[in-house]
C-alpha cells in the first residue's frame, strides 16, 4: 500500500460515487469529490467529514481535457498525489437505435469513454511516480446488451477493453486496473429510468428485484464494498478483471 493514501471519485455528488467515496474515506483514504456541479459535492464532503476523514469538492467535467487537468493537479497540490481512482461519473441518452440522436451517441461516449481515458492519463502519472495505484472503472451489466442503450453498452463494454489494456501497460509500475460491471442499483439513474418509462419506483425495484437470483436489487454500497476490496493490498493480483456485481451471473 502506498503511504501517500488520497483517492479520486468521479461523479460522486451522490449514487454509486457518493458511497464510494464515503466507503474510501472510511478505509483511510483522503478523498477528491468530484462531480460537475461542486457545490453539489457538499454532502458526500460533510458526510467523510463526519466520519472523521479528509475530503475537498472538486468541480469538473470528466469530459474537457483542461477541466480534468486543472482538477487532477489540483487534488495533488490540496490532498497530496492521487494513487486511486474510480471512474464512475456517468450519465444514460436511452433510445432505441432508430430514434437515437447523434448528440445521445456523442454525450454518453464522451462521459463513459473519454472521461474515463483523460482522467486515467492525467492521474497515471502520479501512480506509476509512487510505484502503486489503482484504477478502477464502473462498467455495467449493459455492456452484455441492453434495448435501447446501444450508446450505453458500447461504452460500458468498451470500458472492458480499457481496462484490460491499462492493466497491461500500468501492472509493471504496481498499477492495477479492475472494472466492476453493476447490475440494477437503486439510484437517482435507475429512479429516471423508471419515471422515463411511467412506472413507480417501488414497482420498478420489486420487478427488477424478481428477475435476479438474489431477490433484491443492489444498493450502492455493494459496488462501494467491491472497490474497497480491488484498491486494497488483498486485490494486488488482480488486475484486468470484470467483476460482475448483479446479484446473479448477471442482471
Ligand atoms: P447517478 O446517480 O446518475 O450519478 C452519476 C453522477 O455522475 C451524477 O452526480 C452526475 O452529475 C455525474 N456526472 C455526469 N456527467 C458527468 C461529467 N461529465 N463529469 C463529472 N460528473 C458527471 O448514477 P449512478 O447510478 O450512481 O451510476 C454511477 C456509475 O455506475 C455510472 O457510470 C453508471 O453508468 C454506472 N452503473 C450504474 C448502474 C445502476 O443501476 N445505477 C448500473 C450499472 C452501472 P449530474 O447530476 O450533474 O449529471
Amino acid at each position: 500500500m502506498s503511504d501517500n493514501r488520497v483517492a479520486i471519485v468521479t461523479g460522486a455528488a451522490r449514487g454509486i460515487g457518493a458511497a464510494t467515496a464515503v466507503r474510501l474515506g472510511r478505509e483511510g483514504f483522503a478523498v477528491a469529490v468530484c462531480d460537475l456541479d461542486e457545490a453539489a459535492c457538499a454532502g458526500t464532503v460533510e458526510q467523510i467529514g463526519g466520519d472523521g476523514g479528509k475530503a475537498i469538492a472538486v468541480g469538473v467535467d470528466v469530459s474537457d481535457a483542461a477541466q480534468v487537468s486543472a482538477a487532477v493537479a489540483r487534488v495533488a497540490a490540496e490532498l497530496g498525489p492521487p494513487v486511486v481512482l474510480v471512474n464512475n461519473a456517468g450519465v444514460t441518452r436511452d433510445n432505441l437505435l432508430f430514434k437515437m440522436t447523434d448528440d445521445d451517441w456523442d454525450t454518453v461516449m464522451a462521459v463513459h469513454l473519454r472521461g474515463s481515458f483523460l482522467m486515467s492519463r492525467a492521474a497515471q502519472e502520479h501512480m506509476t511516480k509512487a510505484g502503486w495505484g489503482r484504477i478502477v472503472n464502473l462498467s455495467s451489466v449493459s455492456a452484455l446488451g441492453n434495448r435501447g442503450q446501444v450508446n450505453y453498452s458500447a461504452a460500458k463494454a468498451g470500458l472492458q477493453g480499457f481496462t484490460k489494456t491499462l492493466a497491461i501497460e500500468l501492472g509493471k509500475f504496481g498499477v492495477t486496473a479492475n472494472a466492476i460491471a453493476p447490475g440494477f442499483i437503486a439510484t437517482e439513474m435507475t429512479a429516471a429510468t423508471a419515471a422515463r418509462v411511467g412506472v413507480e419506483w417501488e414497482d420498478f425495484k420489486a420487478a427488477a428485484a424478481k428477475e435476479i437470483p438474489v431477490r433484491r436489487v443492489g444498493v450502492p454500497e455493494d459496488i462501494a464494498g467491491t472497490v474497497a476490496f480491488l484498491v486494497s493490498d488483498d486485490a494486488s493480483f488482480v488486475s484486468g478483471q470484470v467483476i460482475y456485481v448483479a446479484g446473479g451471473p448477471r442482471a
